[in-house]
C-alpha cells in the first residue's frame, strides 16, 4: 500500500508532460512529483525527425512507403536475446509510466466515469449509474448501443432484466465500450501511446509483479482479437510472447479496432504537376517530397505501374531524362520530368485528347449506378470467384500461394453472406467436396480445387480455368435472371493476391474498361465444348451501351467495396485503388474472368500485395483473412444501400 502513492505521483508528472489536457483524467492525488518532468514528449520528437531530416530518397525497396517497425527497422531486436526492450534502445527519452499495479489502477477520465486496470491486465470503464438514467441509456452512453444491454449485466454478475441503481457504479468491459471510450481509456492509461502513418504505436507500461505485457493481451485491446497476437510480433521482429515494460511497438494499422484506427493521422496532401518541354519532348514535372520515392512517389502513382519490374525500368527511364545519378540521393524538390506518354490519362494536361477520351469514359458510365436497394441483401446472387487454385498456385511468394489464401478468404465471405444476410451465394471453385474454414493461420498446401462446370474441370491449365470460370458465372447469371430478370441483381467478385513491387501495400480493385472489351468472344475446344456451360451459350455477345454500364456499375461496386476495406483500417492501394485495366509490360488488358464476364456488375480484387512482407505476413494469419472477408461484406452491402455498421443484418431465414 504504501507503494501506492509514489507511483500515482509519478504518474501524474509523466501524463502532465505527455499532454497537458490528458493530465485532467490522473488522480488527483499527488502532484509536483519531480520524476518525468524533463522528459520531451516522445510522440513530438519523432514527428519533428520524420518532418526535417533530409530525405534519402529511396532506391529499391522504397523503405519510405514499407512501413518500418515501431523503431530502428526491420531488424531491430535481432540481437543475441535483444527482444522487444532493445528495440526501444534508440535515442528517446524514457517517459515509461509506472507499471500497473497488481492490485489496478483507476483513473478519472470524466464525472463519473473511470479507466480501470487490474494488474492481470484487464481494461474495462467503470461509470455512475446517473439519475433517470436507466439501463438503456446507461449502456447507450457507455457502448454506444442500448442493445449491449445484456452483455453489460452480464459482466457485472447481474440477473437478466435488472435495473440499474442511481449512484452506483457499474463495470463496462473494454470490448463492448464505444469507441470513444476505448480511445478514452488507452490514452489515459498508455499516455505515451500515439499513432503514426503505420498503426499505433504502444509503450509498454507492464502489468502486475512482472511487469510485462502479455502480446495476446496487448493484441485484445487493440485490435479485439487475440489472435492477432502473432502479426504484431512478427511486425515488430519480437522474440517473446511478452514484453517488457518501456519497449515500444506498432500494431499495424490494419489489425487495429476501429477506435485506433480513426485516431491515426491521414498524411495525405494535394499534389501538383507542371507541364513543359526539351528537345527530348514534352514532359509532366513532379517535385519530390520529403519522405518520397522516385519509385512509389512517381512511377506508380503516375504512371499506373505497379509490377516490379515495370516500375523499375520506368524508374530508370524517368531517372535518366532528369538528370539524377543516383536514384538513392535525390534532394527533396529535384525537379522530376516524367514523359508525357507515360503518364496516367488523369494526370495528362486539361484538354489533351487522351485525357478528353478518358474523361468521355468516365461521364459515360457515371451515369449508371445501382438502384436496386436489398435489405439484407434479400434476393441477391453474389458469385465468388476464388483466383487460380488446382496446379495453379497464383503468385507464390516466400512460400505463400495465392491460391490458398484467396480461397479462404472466398470461404470465410461465403460464411458471413450466409450466416448474417440472405444472399444466394455461388462459388466458381471448391478445394476437395465441400466448403471448410481451415482454422489455422498458415494455411496447408492443397491442390484438390475444381472448377464447378457440369463435369467440373480438376485446375490443371490456368487459362482454361480461367476461360471456365467465366462461363460458369454466365450460367449462374442466365439462371438468376431466370427467376428474377433483373441484371443488377447479381454480382460477381473475384478475389486475389497481386505481387506487385515491394513497395506497394494493400488491396486495389480491377474493373473492366468498356473501351477495352470485345463486342463478341467465344472458346472451341474439346476441354470447352463438353461442358454444360459452354454448350449453353458458347459465345459472348457485349454491345458498346451494355459494356458502358458495366463499367459504371463495376466502378460503384468496387468503389464500395475498396471504401470498405478504408472504413475497416484494412490497407489500400495508395494510387488509385480502383483500376479499370492492367498495365503490365508494356501491354494493357482487362482480366479475363471480367472481360468475357456477362455479370454487368463484377470486380477483380486483388486483397493485397505478397510482394509486401508486411501484406504477406497479414495474409497468414486467420484474422487478418477474417477482416478481409468482412470487407467485402460491407462493401456489398453498402452497394445494395445497406448501413454499413457491422454487424449489419441478421436475416432469420437466411441459408
Ligand atoms: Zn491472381
Amino acid at each position: 500500500m504504501s507503494g501506492r502513492g509514489r507511483v500515482f505521483a509519478v504518474w501524474v508528472a509523466a501524463a502532465l508532460a505527455a499532454a497537458p489536457h490528458e493530465a485532467a483524467m490522473a488522480p488527483a492525488a499527488a502532484a509536483g512529483s519531480p520524476s518525468g518532468a524533463a522528459a520531451a514528449p516522445v510522440a513530438a520528437a519523432s514527428v519533428a525527425t520524420a518532418a526535417t531530416v533530409p530525405v534519402a530518397v529511396a532506391s529499391v525497396a522504397a523503405a519510405t512507403v514499407v512501413p518500418a517497425p515501431a523503431v530502428s527497422g526491420p531488424s531491430a531486436g535481432a540481437g543475441a536475446g535483444a527482444g522487444p526492450a532493445a528495440t526501444t534502445a534508440d535515442a528517446k527519452p524514457a517517459v515509461v509510466p509506472p507499471p500497473i499495479p497488481a492490485k489496478g489502477l483507476r483513473l478519472r477520465l470524466d464525472e463519473g466515469v473511470y479507466a480501470t486496470a487490474s494488474g492481470d491486465g484487464q481494461i474495462a470503464v467503470e461509470a455512475l449509474a446517473r439519475r433517470g438514467e436507466g439501463l438503456a441509456g446507461f449502456t447507450q452512453r457507455l457502448c454506444g448501443d442500448a442493445r449491449l444491454a445484456p452483455q453489460l449485466l452480464e459482466s457485472n454478475r447481474l440477473p437478466p432484466r435488472s435495473r440499474l441503481k442511481t449512484g452506483r457504479r457499474y463495470r463496462v468491459p473494454f470490448e463492448i465500450l464505444a469507441s470513444s471510450w476505448q480511445l478514452k481509456a488507452a490514452r489515459a492509461l498508455f499516455p505515451e501511446d500515439r499513432g503514426d502513418a503505420t498503426g499505433w504505436r504502444h509503450q509498454v507500461r507492464g502489468c502486475g509483479a512482472l511487469r510485462r505485457e502479455n502480446l495476446w493481451q496487448l493484441s485484445e485491446w487493440f485490435t479485439g482479437k487475440g489472435e492477432n497476437f502473432r502479426a504484431i510480433r512478427e511486425y515488430n521482429n519480437l522474440r517473446d510472447e511478452d514484453v517488457a515494460r518501456g519497449a515500444v511497438l506498432t500494431i499495424p494499422s490494419e489489425l487495429l479496432r476501429p477506435a485506433f484506427g480513426a485516431a491515426l493521422p491521414v498524411p495525405q496532401r494535394p499534389y501538383v504537376l507542371a507541364y513543359g518541354k526539351d528537345q527530348d519532348g514534352e514532359y509532366a514535372v513532379y517535385r519530390l517530397r520529403p519522405g518520397e520515392a522516385l519509385y512509389s512517389g512517381v512511377v506508380v502513382r503516375f504512371t499506373g505501374r505497379i509490377y516490379a519490374a515495370d516500375v523499375n525500368a520506368l524508374a530508370a527511364e524517368i531517372a535518366q531524362r532528369s538528370g539524377i545519378g543516383d536514384v538513392t540521393d535525390i534532394p527533396v524538390g529535384f525537379k522530376v520530368k516524367i514523359p508525357l506518354d507515360r503518364l496516367l490519362p488523369e494526370y495528362l494536361p486539361e484538354g489533351d485528347p487522351r485525357r478528353k477520351e478518358y474523361e468521355a469514359g468516365l461521364r459515360a458510365s457515371s451515369h449508371f449506378s445501382n438502384q436496386v436497394q436489398a435489405k439484407g441483401l434479400e434476393g441477391i446472387t453474389v458469385i465468388l470467384d476464388a483466383g487460380h487454385g488446382g496446379h495453379d498456385a497464383g503468385a507464390t511468394v516466400g512460400g505463400v500461394w495465392e491460391s490458398l489464401y484467396v480461397y479462404d478468404i472466398a470461404v470465410r465471405l461465403k460464411g458471413l453472406l450466409e450466416s448474417r444476410t440472405a444472399a444466394a451465394v455461388e462459388l466458381t471453385t471448391r478445394d476437395g467436396d465441400a466448403y471448410r474454414i481451415v482454422e489455422s493461420d498458415v494455411l496447408p498446401v492443397s491442390r484438390s480445387h475444381s472448377v464447378l462446370t457440369n463435369p467440373p474441370y480438376a485446375i490443371a491449365d490456368p487459362v482454361v480455368g480461367v476461360n471456365l470460370r467465366w462461363y460458369l458465372a454466365n450460367s449462374f447469371y442466365r439462371r438468376a435472371l431466370s427467376a428474377d430478370d433483373d441484371p443488377q441483381k447479381v454480382v460477381f467478385l473475384s478475389i486475389h493476391a497481386d505481387s506487385l513491387h515491394p513497395s506497394l501495400r494493400g488491396a486495389m480493385a480491377y474493373i473492366p474498361a468498356a473501351r477495352m472489351r470485345d463486342e463478341s468472344y467465344g472458346k472451341s475446344g474439346q476441354i470447352y465444348e463438353v461442358r454444360q456451360e459452354f454448350r449453353e451459350s458458347p459465345r459472348v455477345e457485349f454491345p458498346w451501351s451494355q459494356r458502358v454500364k458495366s463499367e459504371g456499375l463495376s466502378r460503384q461496386l468496387a468503389k464500395q467495396v475498396i471504401g470498405a476495406f478504408e472504413g475497416l483500417g484494412l490497407a489500400v492501394h495508395p494510387f488509385t485503388p480502383v483500376r479499370d485495366h492492367i498495365i503490365r509490360n508494356r501491354s494493357e488488358w482487362v482480366p479475363a474472368v471480367l472481360r468475357y464476364n456477362s455479370v454487368p456488375s463484377k470486380m477483380l480484387l486483388e486483397v493485397c500485395n505478397l510482394n509486401n512482407e508486411l501484406d504477406r505476413k497479414l495474409l497468414q494469419t486467420r484474422a487478418y483473412r477474417q477482416h478481409v472477408a468482412e470487407a467485402m461484406l460491407k462493401g456489398l452491402l453498402a452497394y445494395y444501400g445497406q448501413s454499413a455498421s457491422l454487424p449489419a443484418v441478421r436475416v432469420a431465414h437466411a441459408r
